[in-house]
């Protein structure tokens, strides 16, 4: 799967021997035992597990927001830190984390401002349209819906044109309603603006629907217990959530979680 690019490294992601300790009190979490993966570049893959497995966790370190205890983590043959400084790397959180105090397209222009990077005179206005916020270009976060708030976060983390999409939960804090049509969205967005994507999510159809790859995770200490390639045909649509080979793989990644006694 991981493809070879010049110099030798491999392209998309590369985890090997992960681990990670916090230090708590006098003790110490052992939030991630041994974490080994990769995918090739442009591929979606998902984080999948119950709260407290670590996924967060893996995803700080690839984002450079955390360093590991022990093992390697790069990117297309780079350090997260390389990836960060050459602003290839798009993040959004489940909270948007929006400045209350600026409009959605100063929002969106921030991490250009922050890299003291131009922005170029359409491409903010092609953010907004691509996430579907039209006519909210002034609005400021106080005047959006949860999940407005959320496509301008995407948006935000698609400004700098990233080869690397870093998403934790991006639509965990929404109904299911709201999740399941930005779902579709960032499906659209994804297929329009290929990146390598890695999302963390605790939601099984979501993780089927979305990924060429589902890591399964189980905690203490964090481990990937199984990798499940979702060999479903692109483009997906709503309809496939409603076929059987759909079904299969969500039985198969549920008892997975929680059949074997691996579930928090
Ligand atoms: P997930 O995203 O799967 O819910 P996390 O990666 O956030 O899991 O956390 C994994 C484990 O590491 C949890 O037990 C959590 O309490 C612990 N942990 C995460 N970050 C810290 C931190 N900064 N300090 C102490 N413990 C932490
Ligand atoms: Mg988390």
């Amino acid at each position: 799967m991981a493809k070879g690019i010049p110099g030798g490294a491999v392209a998309g992601i590369a985890i090997s021997g992960l681990s990670k300790s916090f230090r708590v009190g006098r003790g110490t979490v052992e939030a991630l035992g041994s974490v080994d993966l990769s995918t090739g570049a442009g591929t979606f893959l998902s984080l999948l597990g119950p709260s407290g497995c670590g996924k967060s966790t893996v995803l700080r370190i690839l984002a450079g927001l955390e360093t590991p205890t022990s093992g390697t983590a790069t990117i297309n043959g780079q350090t997260p830190e390389q990836m960060r400084s050459g602003h290839q790397l798009g993040i959004a959180f489940q909270d948007s984390a929006l400045l209350p105090w600026r409009s959605v397209e100063s929002n969106i222009r921030l991490p250009l401002q922050v890299a003291g990077l131009p922005a170029a005179p359409d491409r903010i206005a092609e953010l907004i349209a691509l996430v579907g916020l039209e006519g909210f270009e002034k609005a400021k976060p106080a005047q959006l819906s949860g999940g407005m708030r959320q496509r301008v976060s995407i948006a935000r983390a698609l400004v700098v044109q990233p080869s690397v999409l870093l998403l934790d939960e991006p639509f965990g804090a929404l109904d299911d309603m709201t999740r399941q049509r930005l779902n579709l969205e960032l499906l659209r967005i994804w297929t329009e603006k290929p990146a390598t994507t890695l999302m963390v999510t605790h939601g099984i159809s979501e993780a089927v629907f979305l990924s060429d790859v589902v890591a399964v995770m189980s905690p203490r200490p964090g481990r990937v217990v199984e990798l499940v390639e979702i060999d479903l045909p692109r483009p997906r649509t709503p309809e496939l959530m409603r076929t059987p080979e759909f079904h299969k793989y969500c039985d198969y990644l549920s008892e997975l979680l929680f059949g074997r006694g691996v579930a928090a």
